[in-house]
């Protein structure tokens, strides 16, 4: 087999470490959230590794994502909160997917596709208490609490859950955290004056998780933190290991000449007779094109800078007129934990002014994944 050219290596035993230390912090169950195909890094792959290491459930953006994971084969709960009234309920409740809803009329088709198949569906009411995204809105609560109360009475819907996502969770210390549980508190309190009870209630992402255990209430529902990364790198990385790694192997390595310009626009001329080593991985696949002559990669343990603007499918390093000892097949870490002296995504994301979300959850395009 032949190496690929592009490579994301997703340490699986990362993880398992990652989910850990989040139910360590939390002191309660864990929802690893694998949204987005697990935040780059797949979502099958991780998912079933967060699962093996104590998580409780998975968590996804669409209902499709969720059902992907069912139609592979994973069989833990599965939560999915981004969904219309068009979704497809009657999918999602054969499936048994827990289906988060955030308006009246989504519970109503939930209901409606409950009646209709003759299955109970499992639902989360997914209450905007702050974020301002989706969620149910204040000024639906009631009417929405009350559908839940009648759908309940007459078993086509099972509660599983009650909960909120944080919109300043970034900043532990913010009164908006407490107060966004304070409200959801009041949202299970109006349940309860129903006769109803939600099995769980849920609020926490990562940063809350790890450092808001008073938020943590049934479980907590991290996604970056299982990646290994922390959402809030100011206050501490507590102990999470990134679990993927970017490399790529250097395809091509040759002279020029001072005064030669590289790739497109010729924004960089070399200012002496040099060696340059071309890296197959551009914009495509992720690497962002504002990075162009500042990004830099390690290859055996020495760091070389871009030169030129990084293109579609790929870019090019400066190995200095000495040629840097790099020979065509080296492997070149983009970025990775940092303990090679690699960059690291969060050097990425501050260069081009964006969280290490961003970038890899864009890492794409014709990156192969290997799982260790
Ligand atoms: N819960 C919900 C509803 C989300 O949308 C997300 C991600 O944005 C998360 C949890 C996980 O957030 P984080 O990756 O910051 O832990």
């Amino acid at each position: 087999m032949t190496t690929p050219l592009l490579t994301a290596t997703i340490d699986l035993a990362a993880v398992a470490h990652n989910v850990g230390v989040l139910r360590e912090s939390s002191g309660t169950d864990v929802m690893a959230v694998v949204k987005a195909d697990g935040y780059g890094h797949g979502a099958e792959a991780v998912g079933r590794a967060a699962l093996a290491a104590g998580a409780t459930a998975l968590g996804t953006a669409q209902l499709t994502e969720a059902l992907d994971l069912r139609a592979a084969g994973v069989d833990a709960p599965l939560t999915a909160w981004l969904l219309t009234q068009t979704s497809d309920f009657a999918a999602g409740i054969a499936a048994d997917v827990d289906l988060a809803v955030s308006s009246p009329r989504a519970l109503a088709a939930v209901v409606d596709a409950a009646r209709r198949t003759g299955r109970q569906a499992t639902v989360t009411l997914k209450v905007d208490t702050g974020l301002g995204r989706n969620g149910i809105a204040a000024d639906e609560w009631q009417a929405t609490a009350i559908a839940t109360a009648k759908a309940i009475a007459d078993q086509s819907v099972r509660l599983r859950a009650v909960m909120c996502h944080l919109a300043r969770g970034d900043e532990p210390d913010h009164p908006l955290n407490s107060e966004q549980a304070e409200r959801l508190d009041r949202c299970v309190a109006d349940l309860r004056r129903l006769s109803v009870a939600p099995e769980v209630v849920h609020i926490a992402n990562s940063p809350a998780a790890l450092t808001r255990r008073d938020l943590a209430r049934d479980l907590v529902r991290p996604g970056i933190a299982v990646y290994g990364r922390t959402p809030v790198p100011d206050i501490s990385d507590f102990g999470l290991i990134p679990a993927m790694t970017l490399t790529a192997q250097v395809v091509l390595v040759k002279r020029i000449s001072a005064g030669d310009g590289v790739s497109y626009g010729h924004t960089w001329v070399a200012d002496r007779d040099t060696t340059i080593a071309i890296l197959p991985a551009g914009y495509a696949d992720g690497v962002p094109r504002l990075l162009s002559n500042q990004l830099e990669v390690s290859v055996n343990g020495r760091r070389f800078r871009n030169v030129g603007r990084i293109c579609m499918d790929q870019f090019v390093i400066d190995l200095g007129p000495d040629g840097g000892g790099v020979r065509e097949g080296d492997t070149a870490v983009l970025f990775g934990t940092g303990a090679g002296g690699e960059p690291t995504a969060l050097d990425w994301a501050r260069m081009v002014g964006t969280i290490d979300y961003e970038i890899v959850s864009g890492i794409r395009g014709r990156r192969v994944r290997r799982y260790v």
